[in-house]
């Protein structure tokens, strides 16, 4: 190994961070909880922690940077988080230049989906491609965009916003303001809320549901269609306006695929002109939840390689 980065995965519940080199080995990862309690401070020593511990034991080789992941609209330049529901205390709090300070290198923050998405574009199921479309399905949905190889931000970093473009007209209500957001439709939170609109057993979880799905239950498996259609309106969206090779998505509901893509295909298919008549794949990410661990560790990376260049 003659380099290595650190890539942090900032979430609500769970903090990790892992040494990856510039081949996308992961060497090593710490695994930890993230504490909202104490304010932003708190959250801020137990990354630098961290990143710290790890850059120590691995001092003898050169540390390119950091990249952060993190769930929420980001601010790029001005480095920071609003309108995440996941970490309140760090709305506005300028996260990367106080990690940046404390560790005298260059901190580089992204939104999870972006970085998860850029993950797969580096070693993962989009290896082969330069562009690509990434959806997270949990409780929410993340989308992230790689275009020509790098996260494609907008004018200040809240593009790639995909869990939150209309499917339906007058759907579920969004807390970003709007409604019929897609992940009001087609996310795991969203199986729920159906199978509970539908009685179909107490406080279901979607994996619960997917297992009355497998054992044959209609009103299941309808869920799962409602689930694939809210998708392929979404993502015949994303192909008539990218015309990019492929889609990918991520995240525990890949379980009910089975369930979910054949309605989710035959939606694209009958509303992109694009998807029927150019090579388009939809698939499944190859990475899982360290994805994102991934991605934010190629973000020095390809910061350093532009540099150079
Ligand atoms: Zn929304």
């Amino acid at each position: 190994m003659s380099e290595f980065s650190i890539g942090v995965d900032l979430g609500g519940t769970n903090l990790r961070t892992a040494v990856i080199d510039s081949n996308g080995q992961m060497l090593d990862k710490l695994a930890g909880t993230t504490d909202l309690t104490e304010g932003p401070e708190r959250v801020v020593d137990d990354i630098v922690h961290g990143i710290e511990t790890l850059r120590d034991k691995y001092s003898t080789h050169r540390m390119t940077g950091v990249g952060i992941g993190v769930p929420g609209f980001i601010r790029m330049a001005e480095g920071y988080i609003v309108g995440s529901h996941n970490l309140p205390v760090l709305n506005h709090y300028p996260i990367r230049d106080a990690i940046e300070k404390r560790l005298e290198t260059p901190v580089i923050l992204e939104n999870d989906a972006n970085a998860a998405a850029l993950g797969e574009k580096w070693i993962g199921a989009g290896r082969d491609v330069d562009d690509l479309v990434l959806l997270t399905l949990g409780t929410g949905i993340g989308g992230g965009i790689v275009y020509k190889g790098r996260v494609m931000h907008g004018a200040v970093g809240m593009a790639g916003e995909l869990g939150h473009i209309t499917v339906v007209p007058n759907g579920n209500p969004c807390g970003c303001g709007n409604r019929g957001c897609l992940e009001k439709h087609a996310s795991a939170t969203a199986i729920e809320s159906m199978a509970n609109l539908m009685a179909l057993g107490e406080n279901l979880t979607s994996k619960q549901v997917h297992d009355l799905a497998l054992a044959g239950e209609e009103r299941a498996i309808r869920i799962f269609q409602s689930m694939g259609e809210a998708l392929g309106i979404g993502i015949a969206t994303l192909v008539n306006t990218f015309n990019f090779p492929l889609y990918l998505m991520s995240g525990g509901a890949l379980a009910a695929w089975d369930f979910f893509y054949p309605t989710l295909e035959a939606e694209v298919r009958a509303r992109s002109f694009t998807y029927r008549n150019a090579e388009t794949r939809i698939g499944k990410a190859l990475l899982g939840s360290e994805a994102g661990l991934f991605g934010a560790a190629y973000l020095p990376f390809q910061a350093q390689s532009v540099t150079r260049s």
